[in-house]
């Protein structure tokens, strides 16, 4: 029994190898990755849904990597998170964002929004605002065409820091949005403590909206909350016409989804909003 046992915990151990060792591999290919221009910033239009008209854009990572083809955020962000490669992989976002901002600008875009995705480690970090001035001059660009996406749950890790972070984002005019609004565990009275500009309300709730009642009400509420305290809301994951009609009789302002647009590379973001003047 004895060496059963421990036969079991070096095949534990083995296997709790094999996962260290793949997040590290993983990490320094990130690493690399970094220095070898191999990240993008796609972009995916935000619409008003009063005018129909594309009034910003969602700023979504993307990793190109030679072998694996594109890579999804979702197993980037969870690796760069546990360690310092979140810092340098979100300044490189905010640089990127700063720089496409720019951009608009000088192609005649230059009302345009765009939402840039904070991780928690970054929001902790001290070095957010002064950088933040700096890639704002930098690109000589309005600070109110920038929004800063935290997740409910980033924002309530430390509520106290959040509020602090969140009123000196306000002085600059930076707005803020909440991301994937309603689920996180959280208590609705935040919201007034937060200086926040608008609300994102996830994809979850919206899939459903015509078959469940419950999310249905959920949303016309989540609207009528946060217009009652002067936000504005936009609803994620808008995949179908009914979706995307509901809201708007329920007074959601903007939508982002793929009955819109797929996330595109900037350029590709570029013709997409030609063409829709030339409707
Ligand atoms: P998120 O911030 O909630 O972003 C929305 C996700 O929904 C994106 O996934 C987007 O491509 C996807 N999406 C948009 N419209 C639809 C739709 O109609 N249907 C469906 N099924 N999905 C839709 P993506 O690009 O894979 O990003 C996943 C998550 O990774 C993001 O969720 C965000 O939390 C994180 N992320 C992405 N880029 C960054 C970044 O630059 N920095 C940080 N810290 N996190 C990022
Ligand atoms: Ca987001
Ligand atoms: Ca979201
Ligand atoms: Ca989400």
């Amino acid at each position: 029994a004895k060496s059963e046992g421990r036969g079991n915990f070096q095949f534990f151990s083995q296997a709790m190898n094999a996962a260290t060792h793949e997040r590290v591999m993983m990490e320094n290919r990130l690493w690399q990755a970094l220095g070898e221009n191999q990240f993008e910033l796609y972009l995916q239009p935000q619409v008003s849904l009063g005018s129909g008209d594309v009034v910003g854009a969602e700023a979504l990572l993307r990793w190109h990597h030679p072998e694996l083809g594109m890579v999804t955020p979702s197993r980037v962000i969870p690796i760069a998170e546990e360690s310092n490669l979140i810092f340098a992989l979100g300044d490189w976002v905010l640089v990127r964002a700063t720089e496409v901002l720019a951009e608009w600008r000088r192609d005649g875009m230059q009302t345009l929004r765009l939402a840039v995705n904070l991780s928690a480690r970054q929001c902790q970090g001290r070095e957010l605002l002064p950088r933040l001035d700096q890639l704002i001059a930098r690109a000589g660009i309005d600070p109110a065409l920038l929004e800063l996406e935290i997740t409910e749950s980033t924002a309530m890790r430390d509520p106290e820091a959040t509020r602090g972070l969140l009123r000196e984002l306000r002085e600059r005019g930076i707005h803020v949005a909440i991301d994937d609004f309603g689920t996180g565990y959280s208590s609705l009275s935040y919201l007034k403590l937060f200086a926040i500009d608008r609300i994102k309300i996830d994809r979850g709730f919206v899939t459903d909206i015509e078959t469940d009642a419950n999310d249905a009400a959920i949303v016309t509420a989540t609207v009528s909350l946060a217009h009652s305290l002067g936000l504005t809301v936009v609803a994620e994951g808008v995949e179908t016409a009914y979706q995307s009609s509901f809201l708007r009789s329920r007074g959601c302002d903007e939508a982002q989804g793929y009955l819109f647009a797929r996330p595109m590379p900037a350029a590709e973001f570029r013709s997409f909003m030609q063409a829709a003047r030339a409707r």
